[in-house]
């Protein structure tokens, strides 16, 4: 793969892997292989504070620490509010539990007919293929399940899940998520790809991934290459932040989007990071230069230990009512909440009807001018 010019943070973070030169930089197991994973390393790199200290220390039975170099070279070493810093490095907040909160908020596991599979919906299944992502997102809605361990699904599992999609002749879209899926190899991916391909009722498959944003090197053209033969084929690709839009991101994006895979963003609305009209509006239109539909932003899930990320829902609304209207509606995502306990994504559109007469609506605009919809 063609290496990108490293950046002056790339290369400070570089150098503390001796003996590792750009090709290295570029190439996407050893990113893998070399993700920060321990306090004394990062702390060469990032000016630590007492609570990310604590958090270091304390997350690792619950949601492990792992940064690839690249995502590290992101993060500002001396500012702790730092976007990319607050989502891949731990703070003493994770480690209390407020009352409304689970370990599993979206009820996955009461809907799942086999290990790995969740269905929810009635013509689609979630199918959860490993544990294992490129960097851990502390507000991870899975983080009860995710981590580095050996847990990768079996063949066996796998084909469980294969027997029961073909079972199930009402599922006709199959979500491949995790985990990350693409922190399998080619090859194992490939094999999934086929097997669900080869089910007739399946119309598509999408792929759930944040790898083009924490680990772009792994989109490779051989993967690409891979990818393409399973058309139609869509990926939803997590972003939250316009500082993860770089240069390495965009070669990515733009990989995919010539394959024609057609790509969605989901976003999770963070405290801190993007609870702003103005970051969240910049995110959007990064995206769509890239290609990449924002398709949803989520509510974040009331996980163990996540108090400190969640914004309130009118707070959501409010980001939301700053951009329909005020920029392109394909920058528009829709704003959901996943029903705790297992209800799904429940949309939380803000509202534009002021009232409902007998025979006509009352509705306002973007700039909050009153329309009549009358009704005979
Ligand atoms: C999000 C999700 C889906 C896909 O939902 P869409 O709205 O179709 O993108 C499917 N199954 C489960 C369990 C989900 O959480
Ligand atoms: S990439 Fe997705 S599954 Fe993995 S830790 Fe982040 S939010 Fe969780």
């Amino acid at each position: 793969m063609l290496s990108l010019p490293l950046t002056a943070a790339e290369r400070r973070v570089l150098r503390h892997f001796h003996g590792a030169d750009e090709t290295d930089w570029a190439d996407w197991r050893w990113q893998l292989r070399n993700r920060i994973r321990s306090k004394e390393v990062l702390e060469s790199l990032v000016r630590l504070t007492r609570a990310e200290r604590q958090g270091i220390d304390g997350c690792g039975k619950k949601l492990t620490m792992a940064i690839p170099p690249y995502f590290a070279a992101l993060i500002s070493p001396e500012d702790p509010t730092c976007p990319i810093r607050r989502q891949c490095i731990p703070l003493a907040d994770e480690l209390s539990a407020s009352p409304e909160e689970m370990a599993d908020p979206c009820g996955e596991d009461n809907h799942s007919p086999v290990h790995g599979l969740v269905h929810r919906y009635p013509d689609r299944v979630l199918f959860l293929v490993n544990e294992m992502c490129a960097m851990y997102c502390r507000y991870c809605t899975r983080s009860r399940m995710v981590g580095d361990g050996d847990r990768t699904l079996s063949m066996a599992s796998y084909q469980r899940a294969f027997d029961y999609i073909r079972e199930h002749t009402e599922v006709r879209d199959v979500l491949i998520s995790g985990g990350d899926p693409l922190t399998l190899s080619d090859r194992i991916l490939e094999h999934i790809l086929q097997e669900v391909k080869s089910i007739p009722h399946v119309e598509f498959v999408r792929l759930g991934t944040r790898i083009p944003v924490t680990l772009p090197q792994r989109v490779t053209s051989d993967l690409i290459g891979m990818l393409k033969q399973y058309n139609p084929l869509w990926m939803s690709i997590h972003f939250n932040h316009p500082a993860e839009i770089t240069p390495a991101v965009a070669r990515a994006c733009n990989m995919i989007a010539d394959a024609g895979i057609p790509a969605g963003s989901q976003t999770v609305l963070l405290r801190g990071i993007n609870d702003d009209p103005v970051v969240m509006r910049r995110l959007m239109h990064g995206m769509l230069k890239l290609r990449v539909r924002p398709y949803y932003i989520y509510q974040c899930d009331p996980i163990l230990g996540s108090r400190h990320f969640r914004t309130t829902i009118a707070e959501g609304q409010a980001i939301m009512e700053q951009l329909r209207g005020h920029t392109t509606g394909y920058a528009v995502p829709t704003y959901v909440v996943d029903g705790p306990g297992g209800g799904g994504k429940i949309p939380l559109s803000p509202n534009y009807i002021v009232k409902k007469e007998k025979k006509r609506y009352i509705l306002r605009n973007f700039q909050n001018d009153e329309y009549y919809y009358y009704e005979s």
